[in-house]
């Protein structure tokens, strides 16, 4: 370098955001009740048959959400609450009823409903499509043990599931972590190479993304357009139809790169934001 020539130093590079890197997915968890079966509808059929009324549904599901969350808060187990729930459920009709009469409806109740259980449409070809992806899949889902179990057999759902993580058998409900973990653990995959499903955005979506898994909202009523806003991070979908195109645009699966393809909406944020 010539004399009296000042020196320079090459400026440092700039720094800019990291690079996205698409999460690893090697586990789909899926709740049941209204996710994959339609038990809204099979519940009302029964009450209309049981009761000669096709408006009970409402009081029902009030009381039904009651008595769930003292299961979920470990006050109660299943089969003490469904005698109470119906027990309730008789008593709001004005019919007292001893506890020989409440099991006697409880178990009418049950032997109608075991003949409704409907899969709705969307599930078998997103089951397939999950499977055929190499993912593997778990049941995640607060019921009994005893009746989760012959439903899941009933409606030929077994031979998807790698596991099957049920509340009642596992003394604790969502959106408790364990149910998630206990999923991710039996089946040697890390939270967060995971993804849960579920219909409840508080039990299922968020109670997911808390334990460390992706969570998917599956708002099958479409009601986040005008009440419940999924908080960010958690994903919503209308139908288990949207399911492998939101898997494949936010994930690495097996064999299948994340896309992240123009258009959705997850990417058109980014590339703006970015
Ligand atoms: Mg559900």
């Amino acid at each position: 370098m010539a004399s009296g020539t000042p020196s320079r130093t090459a400026p440092p590079a700039p720094v800019g955001p990291e690079p996205w890197v698409p999460p690893q997915l090697r586990l789909v968890c899926l709740d049941i009740d209204d996710t994959l079966i339609d038990c809204t509808a099979a519940i009302r059929r029964t009450l209309a048959v049981l009761t000669g009324r096709g408006d009970l549904w409402p009081l029902w599901d009030l009381i039904t959400e009651e008595h769930v969350a003292m299961v979920v808060a470990g006050q109660l187990g299943y089969e003490v609450m469904h005698h109470r729930r119906t027990e309730c459920f008789l008593a709001e009709l004005g019919i007292l009823a001893d506890f020989a009469q409440v099991a006697s409806f409880e178990e009418r109740r049950r032997d109608i409903l075991s003949q409704s259980w409907r899969l709705f449409d969307d599930v078998l070809p997103c089951l397939e499509w999950l499977r055929a992806a190499g993912l593997q899949l778990a049941a995640v889902t607060n019921a009994s043990g005893t009746h989760q179990r012959r439903k899941i057999a009933d409606l030929g759902l077994a031979p998807f599931f790698d596991h099957v993580a049920i509340a009642g058998e596992l003394g604790v409900a969502k959106p408790d972590p364990l149910m998630f973990h206990s999923a991710c653990l039996a089946l040697g995959c890390d939270p967060a190479q995971a993804v849960h499903v579920g219909d409840k955005l508080d039990t299922d979506a968020i109670g997911a993304q808390d334990a460390g898994l992706g969570a998917v909202w599956l708002d099958r009523d479409d009601t986040s357009r005008t009440g419940e806003r999924a908080p960010v991070g958690v994903h919503t979908v209308t139908t288990l139809a949207e399911l492998p195109e939101l898997l494949v645009s936010e994930y690495v699966t097996v064999g299948v790169p994340a896309q992240r393809a123009a258009g959705t909406p997850a990417a058109q944020l980014r590339d703006r934001v970015l």
